[in-house]
Formats: structure tokens, sequence, C-alpha cells
């Protein structure tokens, strides 16, 4: 049986609102181009995320289990320092629910100032 292997990355930038993408896991070197301050690599079972913080400008380090991506849940990455979130992992419809809800928060606080 084959897998699929499908995520969505949304992954906070310097801007505050998120950037969103869809990639196969098998994809590694196409999401590290993708975003530049990710390092994504698969390991022994799963994969290791490597970011470069886009809130407190530190790197963080992430290790996640293939069937924790794939069971379907909604990956989490906060900042370690800030305990702010700052991506997000899973399936495409999810990731963009979350994501929208944040981008438009963001964008009703510049509204308002
Ligand atoms: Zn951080």
């Amino acid at each position: 049986m084959l897998l699929d292997m499908d995520i969505t990355i949304a992954l906070k930038n310097f801007y505050g609102s998120y950037d969103i993408k869809s990639f196969s896991l098998f994809e590694s070197s196409k999401i590290n181009e993708k975003f530049p301050s990710l390092k994504l690599k698969t390991v022994n079972k799963g994969i290791s995320i490597e970011v470069k913080c886009s809130i407190c400008g530190n790197f963080h380090c992430y290790r996640y289990s293939f069937y924790e991506i794939i069971k379907g849940d909604l990956i989490v990455g906060g900042c370690e320092a800030l305990g702010m979130p700052l991506f997000y992992i899973g399936n495409y419809d999810k990731v963009k629910q979350k994501v929208d809800r944040c981008n438009n928060v963001n964008k009703s606080l510049y509204a308002m100032m």
C-alpha cells in the first residue's frame, strides 16, 4: 500500500501572516526551496524540521513521526522562547482554515492601528 504523503505547511513570515504551500513529504528539497527559513529532513520513521523563527530570530528544531503527520491532526510548531505558534502542518483544508483565521485577525489588527 502506498501512503499518501502530501502535506501542507503554513509558516509564519516576517510580516506576521502565514505562507502556505503543499508538498509531498519526499520532496524535501522543494520544501526547503520554497521556505528558505525552514529545513526539513526525512529521518528514521519521521521528519525533522529546523526553522529560523520569525518571532524571536533563533532556530528551533522539531521532530515528528510519519504517523503523527498522516493521522491527520493539525500539528502546531511553536516558538520555544515566546510560546507563540510558528507553523502548522497537516492536510490542506485544516491548515488553510487555521491560517485564514489568523491572517484575518492580523488584517483587522492592522486596520485598527
Ligand atoms: Zn522563536
